[in-house]
């Protein structure tokens, strides 16, 4: 595919260069799925997330091998604003610039509201919302400068309806794309686009703990608390894919959607048309 390709081989200083990725929470699921795909198509990837230093290791010398690109690995905690300036620092540091930002790290909780605990609130706030907020802030005088961003917030079909016992995701979810209409508006002029992806379930470690959770208190099958999941949401009765979220991404960083800014964009199976 034509990809994010002809930008990367343009190059805007008129010279070949590639650009370059910070994929936050990109050691799995669709962080990783979407860091692949990134660089499937010549961008360098910052990898960063949490797990088994091994395998961390593993899958951003793969990466590198694989797609002839420079991958990087930063351990930045999302729910630390220092952190998180830190990273983008240091990749504009190691890689010269940051192309594209996507702020995809997360995590859930469920509860009824009234028994939610604080701190479950809070760290879903600051990891799901605030940290978006922190690396958009230090990654956009760099993209201004150079004329050229892309900003891609990993919401949810949960940043357009909601779910009962989701409260604080939900909230995270309806802010952040609150916060990328905002970024879009107020960085239109300078060639940066800055869009929110809204994928349905996305069969990853997260879902698997909320379908092993609930086959667990209901005493049934987790292939059969799947089914029921696709049913109560997904006309489609399909999982969204990890890597039809990658193909989204690529799509945004391509010149057909250098006119796509501030967009929820669902990949849902038809979620939210309901
Ligand atoms: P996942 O659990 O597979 O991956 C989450 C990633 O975030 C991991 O790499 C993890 O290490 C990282 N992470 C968590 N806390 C972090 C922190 N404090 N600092 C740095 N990294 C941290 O989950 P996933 O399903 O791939 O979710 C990725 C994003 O997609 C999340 O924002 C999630 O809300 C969103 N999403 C997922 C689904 C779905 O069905 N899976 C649907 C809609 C939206």
């Amino acid at each position: 595919m034509g990809g994010i390709r002809p930008d990367l081989e343009g190059g805007h200083h008129g010279h070949t260069e590639r650009k370059n990725a910070i994929v936050t929470g990109s050691t799995s699921g669709i962080g990783e799925g979407i860091a692949e795909a990134l660089a499937k198509e010549g961008a360098n990837i910052m990898y960063n997330g949490f797990g088994d230093k091994g395998a961390i290791d593993a899958l951003v010398k793969k990466t590198a091998d694989t797609y002839k690109v420079k991958t990087d690995y930063s351990n930045a905690d999302m729910s630390k604003a220092d952190q998180i300036a830190q990273l983008v620092a240091d990749t504009e540091e190691k890689f010269g610039s940051v192309d594209i930002l996507v702020n995809n790290a997360g995590i859930q909780f469920t509860a009824n509201v009234e028994d939610f605990p604080n701190e479950k609130w809070e760290s879903i706030i600051s990891i799901n919302l605030s940290a978006a907020f922190y690396a958009i802030k230090a990654a956009v005088p760099g993209m201004k400068k150079r004329k050229w961003g892309r900003i891609i917030n990993i919401s949810s079909a949960h940043g357009l309806v909601a779910s009962p016992q989701k409260s604080a995701y939900v909230a995270a979810k309806h802010g952040i794309l609150g916060l990328t209409k905002t970024v879009a508006l107020e960085t239109a002029q300078f060639g940066i686009t800055c869009n929110g992806i809204c994928p349905g379930w996305v069969f990853t470690p997260l879902v698997d703990k909320q379908a092993k959770d609930r086959a667990a208190k209901e005493n049934r099958s987790e292939d059969d608390i799947k089914k029921e999941m696709l049913e109560e949401k997904m006309a489609t009765m399909k999982f969204t894919t990890v890597e039809q979220i990658g193909g989204l991404a690529v799509f945004l960083c391509s010149p057909a959607a250098d006119n796509i800014t501030g967009a929820p964009l669902p990949i849902d199976g038809g979620w939210v048309a309901e």
